[in-house]
C-alpha cells in the first residue's frame, strides 16, 4: 500500500518538487499551496481550477490532514484552546487570544520539553517528541479555518484573517526542533499561504545558543528570550540549559540576532517566582545585565507565575510585581505584566497547564485543574491585571 504525502508537511520548495514528480509545472504547486493554507480545503475535488487529472492523482498519493482535534473549548474573554491529537499517545495544546486589533495563536512545536525549567508543568512531563511540519503548520491551519467557520467568514484570502500574529510559546522548545520549525516558519511567512510579517511572528526560547545564530540565518523572526533569572546560580537552578550557555554567552547572541532581527529590541520573559527572582536586587541585576558596558536593546514581560503543587514554587504577590517592574521602568526598559487569559494558558515557552500526554488524561487534567483553582483560589490560572 502506498503511504499517502501530507501536503501540509511540504514547505514551498518541496511542494514544487512534488509536484514534478506527479509531472506538473511549478505554477500548480503555488495553486496548490493556496488552496491549502489561504482556503483551508482538504478535499481535492474543491480545488477547482486544478484538472481533474491532477486532482485525481493526488486523491490517491495526497492527503491533507492537521492534527485531529480532542477538545475545544472557548472562554468568556474570546480565548479558544484546543487539544490536538499528535499522535502516539501525546496531545498539545494550540490556544487563540483576541485582542482589539489583532488574533494571537499560540502553538507548540514538541510534546513534552526536555528542558525542564523548574517552573514549567510542561519541563515536568519529560520529552515525548518532536512535532512534524504538518503537526505544527496545521495548528495555524487547523485554527485559523474553524475561526472562520465559527464565525462564518468565508476562507480565502479576501476573508478576514483571524489570526494575525503568531507565537511559539507553546510546549516545547522550538530551537529543539529546528528543522521542522524553521520550514513551519516558512510557510507562515510566504505569500502563498499565511502571508504573515516577520514581526507578526515571535519564537520564544530558552536559549539555545548555536540555534539562534541559525535562526537569524535561516528565518529571522521576532524573538523572545524566556530569561527568569538576573544571574547564572540563579538560572542554572531554574533553567539548566543555563549551564550549557549561560547568560553572557545568551546576551551575545541576542545582540548579535538583532542585527538581522524584524524588530529591533528582545522580548525577555520573566516568570515571577515569590521569594525566589523577585526582589529589588533581582531587578537591578538584570538593568546591569541588558544595559551595562555591552548592552541589549529589550523589552521585558514579567509573568505571573501558575503555580502548580509539584514546583514548590508560588507566585510573586502583586504589589511585588508593580515593584520590580517599577525597578526596570525606572532604568529606561519597556516593561509589560502579562495578562493570562482563559482558564490555564498564560504560557511563556510552554507553560502550559501540561498533563496532556494523551487524550485519556483530559478528563483528569480537568479534575486537576478544578482542585488547583480549589486550593489555589478561582483566580488559578487567570487574568492577573495589575493596574499601574
Ligand atoms: S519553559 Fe519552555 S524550555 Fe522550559 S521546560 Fe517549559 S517548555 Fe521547555
Amino acid at each position: 500500500m502506498t503511504t499517502l504525502t501530507n501536503l501540509l508537511d511540504l514547505d514551498p520548495a518541496q511542494l514544487v518538487a512534488y509536484c514534478g514528480e506527479l509531472g506538473e509545472k511549478p505554477f500548480r504547486a503555488k495553486q496548490l499551496q493556496r488552496w491549502i493554507h489561504q482556503f483551508g480545503a482538504s478535499d481535492f475535488d474543491a480545488m477547482t481550477d486544478l484538472a481533474k487529472s491532477l486532482r485525481d492523482k493526488l486523491k490517491t498519493r495526497a492527503v491533507i490532514a492537521a492534527p485531529a482535534i480532542i477538545s475545544d473549548h472557548t472562554s468568556a474573554d474570546g480565548t479558544r484552546k484546543w487539544l490536538v491529537d499528535v499522535g502516539q499517545g501525546n496531545a498539545v495544546e494550540t490556544v487563540y487570544i483576541p485582542e482589539e486589533n489583532r488574533g494571537t495563536l499560540c502553538i507548540s512545536t514538541q510534546a513534552g520539553c526536555a528542558v525542564n525549567c523548574r517552573f514549567c508543568s510542561t519541563g515536568k512531563q519529560g520529552f515525548n517528541r518532536n512535532l512534524t511540519v504538518g503537526e505544527i503548520i496545521g495548528q495555524l491551519w487547523m485554527a485559523e479555518f474553524e475561526l472562520r467557520r465559527t464565525k462564518g467568514i468565508e476562507p480565502g484570502p479576501k476573508g478576514e484573517r483571524q489570526i494575525t500574529n503568531v507565537v511559539m510559546m507553546g510546549m516545547g522548545e522550538p530551537l529543539l526542533n529546528y528543522e521542522p520549525t524553521v520550514t513551519a516558519l516558512k510557510l507562515m511567512l510566504d505569500d502563498n499561504a499565511y502571508g504573515l510579517s516577520r514581526r507578526r511572528v515571535t519564537l520564544s526560547t530558552s536559549g539555545v545558543v548555536p540555534m539562534i545564530d541559525r535562526l537569524s540565518q535561516d528565518c529571522a523572526v521576532a524573538l523572545a528570550v524566556s530569561l527568569h533569572a538576573s544571574n547564572d546560580p540563579l538560572r542554572d537552578g531554574l533553567v539548566p540549559l543555563n549551564k550549557k550557555y549561560p547568560l553572557v554567552e545568551l546576551m551575545d547572541a541576542c545582540r548579535r540576532y538583532l542585527e538581522f532581527a524584524p524588530r529591533d529590541f528582545i522580548t525577555f520573559e520573566y516568570c515571577m517566582l515569590d521569594g525566589v527572582n523577585d526582589s529589588d536586587q533581582h531587578a537591578r541585576e538584570l538593568v546591569a545585565l541588558v544595559q551595562g558596558s555591552n548592552p541589549v536593546p529589550c523589552k521585558f514581560n514579567l509573568i505571573p507565575f501558575n503555580p502548580f503543587p509539584e514546583s514548590g514554587l508560588i507566585r510573586s504577590q502583586n504589589p511585588r510585581i508593580k515593584a520590580f517592574a517599577q525597578v526596570l521602568m525606572n532604568a529606561g526598559i519597556v516593561t509589560t505584566v502579562r495578562k493570562t487569559r482563559g482558564d490555564d494558558i498564560d504560557a511563556a515557552c510552554g507553560q502550559l497547564a501540561g498533563e496532556v500526554k494523551d487524550r485519556t488524561r483530559v478528563q483528569e487534567r480537568m479534575k486537576k485543574m478544578a482542585d488547583y483553582q480549589e486550593k489555589f483560589g478561582s483566580n488559578f490560572g487567570r487574568i492577573v491585571e495589575i493596574s499601574s
